[in-house]
């Protein structure tokens, strides 16, 4: 699966670390146009712009919370969490973040702005990236000592490689059918958990993810993405 040598990809993950060691805390942005594309997002490219707003110290307080949850507690993430998480969409000052309600938040305003007959892409953009942020663990657990040390290499675990491998995240994904909000919040649920599983896991075994263990979690962010352009374009 993999395209570069090993030789070749740590070199240049060594230069790739060197060059974003200041940015950072969400995949790559090189990971997250995959996840879209593999998901056939239209506007795939446009994946990482998130964290381009996200950049701007202006925008910084409004937009940085829709990428994370840590989940202090570590409390088994549900259809009710996410969907309280929805109010909080776009607000300042929730330590915690609310990613899972990013994702909520960005499908209704999609939803709202295209029955208004605007050009309504754009929420789509941030759900694209707020659904790829989903499945990296990271973001899903504490913000502790283990996160904060290793989180930069781990959003780019597979950066060197994945634009080569659109084709095996697709191979890797899953059907799944959104009828409704409790779906979608269900959907979200499930791929929060195993990204916590993770999280947990290699906090237990003090490591970084292994590329495999990367395109598990991204192919479930396309699963998702692809299920939720579905519902959201399907006329009623
Ligand atoms: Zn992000």
């Amino acid at each position: 699966m993999y395209t570069l040598s090993r030789g070749a990809a740590s070199l240049s993950m060594m230069f790739y670390l060197m060059l974003s060691s200041v940015q950072a805390y969400a995949w790559h942005d090189k990971t997250h146009l995959s996840i879209a594309e593999a998901a056939g997002f239209e506007l795939w490219y446009s994946a990482a712009a998130p964290d381009v707003a996200k950049s701007k110290s202006e925008f910084r307080p409004i937009e940085e919370k829709n990428h994370y949850f840590n989940n202090n507690a570590q409390k088994e993430v549900d259809e009710a969490m996410v969907l309280e998480q929805a109010a909080r969409y776009n607000k300042t000052g929730d330590a915690e973040g609310h990613l899972y309600g990013a994702i909520i938040g960005a499908v209704r305003a999609y939803k709202e702005e295209s029955a208004s007959g605007k050009y309504a892409e754009y929420p789509l953009v941030f759900c694209a990236h707020y659904i790829g942020d989903l499945s990296m663990p990271l973001h899903n657990t504490e913000y502790d000592d283990f996160n904060k040390k290793r989180h930069t290499v781990n959003d780019g675990i597979i950066e060197s490689s994945v634009r080569n491998n659109i084709g095996y995240i697709q191979r890797n994904m899953s059907e799944i059918t959104i009828e409704n909000e409790s779906d979608l919040a269900r959907e979200i649920a499930k791929v929060a958990n195993t990204a916590r599983r993770l999280g947990t896991k290699i906090r237990k075994e003090n490591r970084n993810m292994t590329g495999e263990e990367a395109y598990i979690q991204v192919s479930q962010s396309s699963s998702l993405l692809k299920a939720v352009l579905n519902y959201v374009r399907k006329k009623s």
